[in-house]
């Protein structure tokens, strides 16, 4: 289930998410999520610069908080891994329409990116992934992500999503014994949601 509010943090400085990860990391990682979500809400000034509630704000920076310590106590295993994917979510296309020149491949299913823009978030993500050797879904929601997962057997999966979905590809993967890391969206919503390509770089 995505979350019931829209945020975009994309106005607030990238030394909000190095803080996250490291207060995570410096503080027993989620333990004490709550005090620390609250710290950083009030110290970047999350709800100015969000339009959140303080509870929406909080839940928010809770569950970055508790994906960035996930992505700690996963990546040695993670490194370990030989066959890897990444789930991108579709709605970081450039365009929802006919303008997006991707196919669409309903067995899968998945999106099929065919590069028609150099400035689109998808495109980029798909070129960079693809050269460091990943397979690449851009899927049209977080439910195909089981179908996939028992019919290819992949060591390790990236995904990105939002905080939400990210908890529930967290569990998929746990059952299955595959090694995850994950991206959470900066900007959610239906369309025109965005992410960091320089963290995703570096989880890569
Ligand atoms: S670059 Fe790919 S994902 Fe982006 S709009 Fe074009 S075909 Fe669609």
């Amino acid at each position: 289930m995505p979350y019931k509010f829209t945020f975009d943090l994309s106005r607030i400085p990238r030394l909000f998410f190095t803080e996250i990860a490291k207060v995570s990391y410096q503080k027993g990682l989620h333990k004490k999520a709550g005090k620390i979500a609250l710290e950083i809400v009030k110290r970047f000034k999350v709800q100015e610069l969000t339009g959140l509630n303080l509870s929406d704000a909080v839940l928010l920076l809770e569950d970055l908080i508790d994906i960035q310590a996930r992505n700690i106590v996963e990546r040695e295993n993670f490194m370990q891994t030989g066959k890897r994917a990444l789930f991108l979510p579709h709605c970081s296309r450039k365009y929802m329409d006919n303008r997006c020149k991707a196919d669409f491949n309903p067995k899968i299913p998945t999106y099929v990116c065919n590069h028609c823009s150099s400035d689109c978030l998808i495109h980029k993500a798909v070129t960079v992934a693809e050269k460091k050797g990943y397979d690449v879904y851009i899927l049209p929601g977080g439910s195909c992500i089981p179908k996939i997962l028992k019919t290819k057997h992949y060591d390790g999966v990236v995904g990105v999503a939002c905080g939400e979905e990210i908890k529930l590809g967290g569990e998929i993967l746990r059952k299955l014994g595959i090694a995850g890391q994950a991206v959470p969206l900066i900007k959610n919503g239906c369309a025109n949601t965005s992410f960091n390509l320089e963290t995703l770089l570096k989880i890569l």
